[in-house]
Protein backbone atom coordinates (compact mmCIF):
# COMPACT_ATOMS: atom_id res chain seq x y z
CA UNK A 1 0.00 0.00 0.00
CA UNK A 2 1.38 3.57 -1.01
CA UNK A 3 2.29 5.78 2.10
CA UNK A 4 -0.78 7.46 3.56
CA UNK A 5 0.07 11.35 5.10
CA UNK A 6 -2.23 12.96 7.88
CA UNK A 7 -1.99 16.24 8.93
CA UNK A 8 -3.58 17.86 11.54
CA UNK A 9 -3.24 21.37 12.35
CA UNK A 10 -5.25 22.35 15.58
CA UNK A 11 -5.07 26.40 14.71
CA UNK A 12 -3.51 28.62 17.05
CA UNK A 13 -2.19 25.32 19.18
CA UNK A 14 0.84 26.86 20.68
CA UNK A 15 1.00 28.95 23.63
CA UNK A 16 2.93 30.53 26.79
CA UNK A 17 3.29 29.68 30.64
CA UNK A 18 0.33 30.59 32.48
CA UNK A 19 0.40 31.44 36.14
CA UNK A 20 -2.82 29.95 36.50
CA UNK A 21 -1.50 26.44 35.22
CA UNK A 22 2.09 26.35 37.54
CA UNK A 23 3.67 28.00 34.56
CA UNK A 24 2.73 25.09 32.10
CA UNK A 25 0.70 25.74 28.43
CA UNK A 26 -2.70 24.58 28.05
CA UNK A 27 -1.16 21.95 25.74
CA UNK A 28 1.47 20.90 28.41
CA UNK A 29 -1.51 21.21 31.22
CA UNK A 30 -4.10 18.97 29.22
CA UNK A 31 -3.84 15.74 30.04
CA UNK A 32 -3.21 14.15 26.47
CA UNK A 33 -2.82 10.31 26.64
CA UNK A 34 -2.82 9.65 22.73
CA UNK A 35 -0.51 12.75 21.83
CA UNK A 36 1.97 11.70 24.36
CA UNK A 37 2.27 8.02 23.00
CA UNK A 38 2.64 9.56 18.95
CA UNK A 39 5.05 12.20 20.04
CA UNK A 40 6.99 9.72 22.36
CA UNK A 41 7.12 6.88 19.84
CA UNK A 42 7.90 10.11 16.95
CA UNK A 43 9.81 12.60 16.29
CA UNK A 44 9.01 16.39 17.41
CA UNK A 45 10.42 19.60 17.30
CA UNK A 46 9.45 23.49 17.16
CA UNK A 47 8.43 25.44 14.05
CA UNK A 48 8.49 29.11 13.22
CA UNK A 49 5.39 28.56 10.59
CA UNK A 50 6.46 32.18 8.50
CA UNK A 51 10.04 32.24 10.02
CA UNK A 52 11.39 33.65 13.28
CA UNK A 53 9.74 37.21 14.50
CA UNK A 54 6.82 36.60 11.69
CA UNK A 55 3.32 36.81 13.44
CA UNK A 56 1.32 34.71 10.64
CA UNK A 57 -1.90 34.70 9.80
CA UNK A 58 -3.64 31.71 9.62
CA UNK A 59 -4.32 31.58 5.56
CA UNK A 60 -0.32 32.36 4.67
CA UNK A 61 0.96 30.00 7.84
CA UNK A 62 -1.01 27.15 5.91
CA UNK A 63 -0.09 27.88 2.63
CA UNK A 64 3.69 27.97 3.32
CA UNK A 65 3.20 24.92 5.64
CA UNK A 66 1.55 23.00 2.41
CA UNK A 67 4.90 24.30 1.00
CA UNK A 68 4.05 27.56 -1.26
CA UNK A 69 5.61 30.24 -1.38
CA UNK A 70 4.07 33.37 0.00
CA UNK A 71 5.52 36.00 -2.53
CA UNK A 72 4.15 34.41 -5.69
CA UNK A 73 1.27 32.40 -4.30
CA UNK A 74 -0.81 33.59 -1.85
CA UNK A 75 -3.89 35.02 -3.81
CA UNK A 76 -4.90 37.41 -0.36
CA UNK A 77 -7.78 36.50 1.61
CA UNK A 78 -10.91 37.19 -0.82
CA UNK A 79 -9.98 34.66 -3.31
CA UNK A 80 -9.63 32.10 -1.05
CA UNK A 81 -13.02 33.00 1.06
CA UNK A 82 -14.76 32.94 -1.86
CA UNK A 83 -13.45 29.32 -2.94
CA UNK A 84 -14.51 28.59 0.48
CA UNK A 85 -18.07 29.35 -0.07
CA UNK A 86 -18.20 27.54 -3.07
CA UNK A 87 -17.42 29.83 -5.90
CA UNK A 88 -15.43 28.22 -8.63
CA UNK A 89 -12.47 30.81 -9.25
CA UNK A 90 -11.43 31.32 -12.66
CA UNK A 91 -7.89 32.75 -13.33
CA UNK A 92 -8.43 36.83 -13.45
CA UNK A 93 -11.22 37.20 -11.08
CA UNK A 94 -10.97 39.33 -8.58
CA UNK A 95 -12.33 38.15 -4.97
CA UNK A 96 -13.09 40.41 -2.14
CA UNK A 97 -14.58 39.26 1.04
CA UNK A 98 -17.76 41.63 2.69
CA UNK A 99 -20.10 42.19 5.21
CA UNK A 100 -23.71 43.24 5.26
CA UNK A 101 -23.91 46.58 6.92
CA UNK A 102 -26.27 49.20 7.93
CA UNK A 103 -26.02 52.50 6.72
CA UNK A 104 -27.99 55.56 7.32
CA UNK A 105 -29.51 58.04 4.81
CA UNK A 106 -26.24 60.04 4.75
CA UNK A 107 -24.51 56.38 3.68
CA UNK A 108 -22.91 56.70 7.49
CA UNK A 109 -22.06 53.60 9.20
CA UNK A 110 -24.14 52.88 12.17
CA UNK A 111 -23.11 49.03 12.20
CA UNK A 112 -20.50 47.13 10.08
CA UNK A 113 -22.35 43.59 10.97
CA UNK A 114 -26.26 44.63 10.01
CA UNK A 115 -26.65 43.90 13.92
CA UNK A 116 -25.02 40.84 13.41
CA UNK A 117 -26.98 39.55 10.56
CA UNK A 118 -27.52 35.78 11.22
CA UNK A 119 -27.78 34.76 7.84
CA UNK A 120 -27.53 37.15 4.54
CA UNK A 121 -28.40 34.44 2.29
CA UNK A 122 -31.93 36.41 1.68
CA UNK A 123 -30.73 39.60 1.17
CA UNK A 124 -27.18 38.44 -1.11
CA UNK A 125 -29.16 36.46 -3.36
CA UNK A 126 -30.85 39.49 -5.30
CA UNK A 127 -27.34 40.44 -5.91
CA UNK A 128 -25.64 37.81 -7.45
CA UNK A 129 -25.06 37.63 -11.10
CA UNK A 130 -25.72 41.91 -11.58
CA UNK A 131 -23.65 43.36 -14.88
CA UNK A 132 -22.27 46.31 -15.35
CA UNK A 133 -19.37 47.57 -17.75
CA UNK A 134 -19.07 44.28 -19.34
CA UNK A 135 -18.58 42.18 -15.79
CA UNK A 136 -19.91 39.92 -13.96
CA UNK A 137 -20.70 40.27 -9.80
CA UNK A 138 -21.19 36.67 -8.28
CA UNK A 139 -22.33 36.97 -4.84
CA UNK A 140 -22.43 33.99 -2.56
CA UNK A 141 -23.43 34.28 1.11
CA UNK A 142 -20.60 32.81 3.58
CA UNK A 143 -21.14 32.65 7.74
CA UNK A 144 -23.34 35.47 9.32
CA UNK A 145 -23.25 38.61 8.25
CA UNK A 146 -20.43 37.77 5.73
CA UNK A 147 -20.24 37.28 1.97
CA UNK A 148 -18.04 36.41 -0.73
CA UNK A 149 -17.89 39.02 -3.70
CA UNK A 150 -16.29 38.23 -7.39
CA UNK A 151 -15.85 40.39 -10.53
CA UNK A 152 -15.73 38.57 -13.38
CA UNK A 153 -14.55 40.22 -16.71
CA UNK A 154 -11.50 41.50 -18.70
CA UNK A 155 -9.25 44.16 -17.44
CA UNK A 156 -9.66 44.07 -13.77
CA UNK A 157 -7.14 44.48 -10.77
CA UNK A 158 -6.82 44.07 -7.44
CA UNK A 159 -5.08 47.29 -7.07
CA UNK A 160 -7.96 49.10 -5.24
CA UNK A 161 -8.88 50.06 -1.70
CA UNK A 162 -12.09 48.95 0.55
CA UNK A 163 -15.38 50.16 0.93
CA UNK A 164 -15.02 49.11 4.31
CA UNK A 165 -14.55 52.64 7.14
CA UNK A 166 -13.12 50.18 9.59
CA UNK A 167 -10.74 48.92 6.95
CA UNK A 168 -9.58 51.43 4.23
CA UNK A 169 -6.59 48.78 3.67
CA UNK A 170 -5.56 45.72 4.90
CA UNK A 171 -2.83 47.43 6.78
CA UNK A 172 -4.72 51.10 7.32
CA UNK A 173 -7.35 50.45 10.39
CA UNK A 174 -9.81 53.29 11.33
CA UNK A 175 -10.73 52.62 14.77
CA UNK A 176 -13.73 55.07 15.46
CA UNK A 177 -15.25 54.51 12.53
CA UNK A 178 -18.93 54.42 14.12
CA UNK A 179 -20.93 57.23 12.05
CA UNK A 180 -18.38 57.52 9.13
CA UNK A 181 -19.29 57.08 5.43
CA UNK A 182 -18.75 54.54 3.58
CA UNK A 183 -15.18 54.30 1.59
CA UNK A 184 -15.85 54.92 -2.47
CA UNK A 185 -12.95 52.22 -3.51
CA UNK A 186 -10.25 53.98 -5.16
CA UNK A 187 -7.19 52.55 -7.30
CA UNK A 188 -3.69 52.67 -5.43
CA UNK A 189 -1.47 52.27 -8.72
CA UNK A 190 -2.15 54.37 -11.58
CA UNK A 191 -3.21 51.54 -14.00
CA UNK A 192 -6.38 51.74 -16.27
CA UNK A 193 -7.74 48.18 -14.81
CA UNK A 194 -7.23 48.65 -11.28
CA UNK A 195 -8.96 52.68 -12.51
CA UNK A 196 -11.83 50.78 -14.25
CA UNK A 197 -11.99 48.42 -11.02
CA UNK A 198 -12.45 50.75 -8.89
CA UNK A 199 -14.87 52.55 -10.77
CA UNK A 200 -17.63 49.54 -11.52
CA UNK A 201 -16.97 48.34 -8.23
CA UNK A 202 -18.57 51.54 -6.84
CA UNK A 203 -21.43 51.09 -9.25
CA UNK A 204 -22.16 48.04 -7.75
CA UNK A 205 -22.27 49.73 -4.88
CA UNK A 206 -24.74 51.86 -5.42
CA UNK A 207 -26.91 49.72 -7.55
CA UNK A 208 -26.16 46.81 -4.08
CA UNK A 209 -28.07 49.37 -2.03
CA UNK A 210 -30.88 50.39 -3.54
CA UNK A 211 -31.81 46.57 -4.03
CA UNK A 212 -30.65 46.09 -0.73
CA UNK A 213 -32.57 48.89 0.71
CA UNK A 214 -35.67 48.01 -1.51
CA UNK A 215 -35.84 44.23 0.65
CA UNK A 216 -38.99 43.73 2.40
CA UNK A 217 -37.37 42.22 4.92
CA UNK A 218 -35.58 45.21 5.85
CA UNK A 219 -38.81 46.61 6.89
CA UNK A 220 -39.48 45.32 10.54
CA UNK A 221 -34.94 45.67 10.90
CA UNK A 222 -33.44 48.20 13.49
CA UNK A 223 -30.26 47.24 11.88
CA UNK A 224 -31.06 47.85 8.21
CA UNK A 225 -29.12 45.56 6.20
CA UNK A 226 -28.63 48.08 3.43
CA UNK A 227 -24.76 48.06 2.19
CA UNK A 228 -21.65 45.92 1.25
CA UNK A 229 -18.44 47.20 3.20
CA UNK A 230 -15.94 44.95 0.76
CA UNK A 231 -12.19 44.48 1.67
CA UNK A 232 -9.11 41.79 0.80
CA UNK A 233 -9.74 41.92 -2.97
CA UNK A 234 -7.30 39.30 -4.44
CA UNK A 235 -6.72 38.47 -8.32
CA UNK A 236 -6.69 34.70 -8.53
CA UNK A 237 -4.25 32.52 -10.12
CA UNK A 238 -4.76 29.07 -10.30
CA UNK A 239 -1.83 27.37 -7.79
CA UNK A 240 -0.08 23.86 -8.90
CA UNK A 241 -2.20 21.59 -6.95
CA UNK A 242 -1.14 18.87 -4.20
CA UNK A 243 -0.91 16.21 -7.25
CA UNK A 244 1.51 18.41 -9.20
CA UNK A 245 3.61 19.81 -6.66
CA UNK A 246 3.78 16.24 -4.62
CA UNK A 247 2.18 13.81 -6.80
CA UNK A 248 -0.49 13.35 -3.92
CA UNK A 249 -4.22 12.56 -4.16
CA UNK A 250 -5.05 14.80 -1.22
CA UNK A 251 -8.50 15.69 0.93
CA UNK A 252 -9.35 18.37 3.00
CA UNK A 253 -11.37 17.80 5.78
CA UNK A 254 -12.46 21.36 7.89
CA UNK A 255 -15.08 23.44 9.44
CA UNK A 256 -14.41 27.41 8.73
CA UNK A 257 -14.73 28.35 4.93
CA UNK A 258 -11.38 30.05 4.94
CA UNK A 259 -9.83 26.34 5.42
CA UNK A 260 -12.53 24.83 2.81
CA UNK A 261 -10.85 27.48 0.54
CA UNK A 262 -7.43 27.00 1.15
CA UNK A 263 -7.55 23.23 0.49
CA UNK A 264 -9.89 23.48 -2.68
CA UNK A 265 -7.29 26.21 -4.10
CA UNK A 266 -4.59 24.09 -3.45
CA UNK A 267 -6.61 20.95 -5.40
CA UNK A 268 -7.43 18.93 -2.52
CA UNK A 269 -10.78 17.45 -2.22
CA UNK A 270 -13.03 19.20 0.01
CA UNK A 271 -14.77 16.56 2.28
CA UNK A 272 -18.23 17.24 4.10
CA UNK A 273 -18.19 15.76 8.09
CA UNK A 274 -21.66 16.48 9.73
CA UNK A 275 -21.00 18.73 12.71
CA UNK A 276 -17.79 20.14 11.86
CA UNK A 277 -18.77 23.66 12.39
CA UNK A 278 -15.72 25.25 12.84
CA UNK A 279 -16.68 26.37 16.08
CA UNK A 280 -16.29 25.04 19.65
CA UNK A 281 -19.25 23.09 19.09
CA UNK A 282 -17.30 21.18 16.62
CA UNK A 283 -17.16 17.24 16.08
CA UNK A 284 -13.70 16.43 16.22
CA UNK A 285 -14.14 12.98 16.39
CA UNK A 286 -16.35 12.78 13.35
CA UNK A 287 -13.68 14.41 11.95
CA UNK A 288 -10.45 12.13 12.53
CA UNK A 289 -13.19 9.04 11.84
CA UNK A 290 -13.70 11.00 8.41
CA UNK A 291 -9.64 11.17 7.88
CA UNK A 292 -9.23 7.39 8.94
CA UNK A 293 -12.23 6.28 6.09
CA UNK A 294 -10.27 9.21 3.94
CA UNK A 295 -7.13 7.27 3.60
CA UNK A 296 -8.82 4.42 1.18
CA UNK A 297 -9.12 7.56 -1.58
CA UNK A 298 -6.37 10.02 -0.85
CA UNK A 299 -2.76 9.29 -0.25
CA UNK A 300 -2.83 13.28 1.90
CA UNK A 301 -5.04 13.83 4.25
CA UNK A 302 -5.33 17.92 6.11
CA UNK A 303 -7.35 18.06 9.31
CA UNK A 304 -8.20 21.43 10.61
CA UNK A 305 -9.02 21.74 13.86
CA UNK A 306 -10.01 25.36 14.73
CA UNK A 307 -11.54 25.98 18.35
CA UNK A 308 -7.89 25.95 20.02
CA UNK A 309 -7.43 29.76 18.05
CA UNK A 310 -11.02 30.74 19.30
CA UNK A 311 -10.03 29.38 22.76
CA UNK A 312 -6.54 31.13 23.06
CA UNK A 313 -8.19 35.02 21.45
CA UNK A 314 -10.98 34.88 23.88
CA UNK A 315 -8.48 34.35 26.49
CA UNK A 316 -10.38 31.00 27.83
CA UNK A 317 -7.37 29.53 29.83
CA UNK A 318 -9.30 26.39 31.01
CA UNK A 319 -11.10 26.00 27.82
CA UNK A 320 -8.28 26.11 25.55
CA UNK A 321 -7.21 23.25 28.00
CA UNK A 322 -10.55 20.87 27.91
CA UNK A 323 -11.09 21.63 23.72
CA UNK A 324 -7.21 20.03 23.83
CA UNK A 325 -7.69 17.30 25.58
CA UNK A 326 -11.25 16.47 23.23
CA UNK A 327 -8.79 16.44 20.02
CA UNK A 328 -6.96 14.20 22.15
CA UNK A 329 -9.66 11.86 23.32
CA UNK A 330 -10.20 11.56 19.21
CA UNK A 331 -6.92 10.14 18.33
CA UNK A 332 -7.37 7.17 20.34
CA UNK A 333 -5.74 4.30 18.21
CA UNK A 334 -4.59 6.82 15.56
CA UNK A 335 -1.52 4.64 15.08
CA UNK A 336 -3.82 1.41 13.80
CA UNK A 337 -4.06 3.66 10.22
CA UNK A 338 -0.01 2.88 9.55
CA UNK A 339 -0.51 6.26 8.53
CA UNK A 340 2.45 9.37 8.70
CA UNK A 341 1.29 11.75 11.34
CA UNK A 342 1.77 15.07 11.73
CA UNK A 343 0.50 17.45 14.00
CA UNK A 344 0.68 21.22 14.52
CA UNK A 345 -0.63 24.45 14.81
CA UNK A 346 -0.67 27.44 12.18
CA UNK A 347 0.60 29.99 14.87
CA UNK A 348 0.76 30.14 18.67
CA UNK A 349 -2.71 32.17 19.81
CA UNK A 350 -1.59 32.24 23.60
CA UNK A 351 -4.50 33.23 26.06
CA UNK A 352 -2.69 35.95 27.90
CA UNK A 353 -2.48 37.76 24.49
CA UNK A 354 -5.72 36.98 22.86
CA UNK A 355 -4.48 36.78 19.86
CA UNK A 356 -1.91 35.26 17.64
CA UNK A 357 1.79 35.39 18.90
CA UNK A 358 5.33 34.81 16.91
CA UNK A 359 5.91 32.14 19.21
CA UNK A 360 7.20 28.95 17.94
CA UNK A 361 4.30 25.71 17.51
CA UNK A 362 5.51 22.23 18.71
CA UNK A 363 5.60 19.78 16.29
CA UNK A 364 5.23 16.05 16.03
CA UNK A 365 5.95 13.59 13.36
CA UNK A 366 5.15 9.74 13.86
CA UNK A 367 5.14 7.27 11.30
CA UNK A 368 6.27 3.15 11.09
CA UNK A 369 9.63 4.29 10.15
CA UNK A 370 9.86 7.72 11.89
CA UNK A 371 12.83 8.18 14.48
CA UNK A 372 11.60 7.77 18.77
CA UNK A 373 13.22 10.60 20.15
CA UNK A 374 11.57 9.54 23.80
CA UNK A 375 10.35 13.13 24.32
CA UNK A 376 7.61 11.99 26.76
CA UNK A 377 5.23 14.83 26.51
CA UNK A 378 3.66 16.62 23.32
CA UNK A 379 4.27 20.18 24.60
CA UNK A 380 6.16 23.41 23.74
CA UNK A 381 8.59 23.10 26.73
CA UNK A 382 9.38 19.36 25.87
CA UNK A 383 9.31 19.86 21.83
CA UNK A 384 12.07 21.83 22.11
CA UNK A 385 14.48 19.09 23.13
CA UNK A 386 12.64 17.14 20.27
CA UNK A 387 15.12 15.37 17.19
CA UNK A 388 13.38 17.90 14.58
CA UNK A 389 14.66 20.78 16.31
CA UNK A 390 13.24 24.36 15.73
CA UNK A 391 12.86 24.63 11.91
CA UNK A 392 10.73 27.06 9.52
CA UNK A 393 7.37 26.51 7.98
CA UNK A 394 8.64 26.18 4.46
CA UNK A 395 10.61 23.10 5.34
CA UNK A 396 7.68 21.17 6.96
CA UNK A 397 6.51 19.26 3.55
CA UNK A 398 10.07 18.54 3.02
CA UNK A 399 10.75 16.61 6.51
CA UNK A 400 6.73 15.12 6.60
CA UNK A 401 7.14 13.85 3.43
CA UNK A 402 10.83 12.10 3.48
CA UNK A 403 9.28 10.22 6.23
ZN1 LIG B 1 -4.77 30.26 12.68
Amino acid sequence: MPRKYLLIICDGLGDLPIPELGGKTPLEAAKTPNLDRLAKNGSTGLMYPLGPGRRPNSDEAHLVIFGYNLATDYPGRGPIEATGVGIKLQEGDIAIRANLAAVDNDLRVIDRRAGRIEDCTPFVKDLDGIKIDGIEFIAKPGTGHRLALVMRGKGLSDKITNSDVHYVTENQIVENWEGQKVNIPQPTDNSPEACFTAEVLQKFLVKAHEILSANPLNQGREMKANYILTRGPGYYRQLKSFKEKYGLSAACIAGAGLYKGLGAMTGMEVLPVAGATGLPNTNVAAKIQKAREAMAEFDFIFVHIKPTDIYGENGDILGKKAFIEKIDAALDTLEDTKAVIAITADHATPCLLKDHSADPVPVLIYGPNVFADGVEKFGESECREGSLGTFNGQDFMKIFLSC
